[in-house]
């Protein structure tokens, strides 16, 4: 992959994060995720994730 698309799918996937955290209603994504509920989810950041390329609003 050449360095150009690297940079742009860098900005893609920062400019989606940063969407997905005005969306999201509190400090944590975790606090609103659909997947935040038993042994479904089992990233490390949970249940505090601020950024998380899983996130799926309930
Ligand atoms: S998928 Fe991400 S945002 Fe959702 S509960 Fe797991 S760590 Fe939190």
């Amino acid at each position: 992959m050449s360095r150009i698309s690297q940079w742009v799918g860098g900005l893609v996937e920062r400019i989606r994060a940063w969407c997905v955290r005005l969306r999201a209603p509190g400090r944590f994504l975790c606090d609103s995720c659909r997947y935040d509920y038993g042994d479904v989810c089992k990233r490390p950041e949970r249940p505090n994730a601020t950024r998380c390329p899983d996130y799926k609003p309930r």
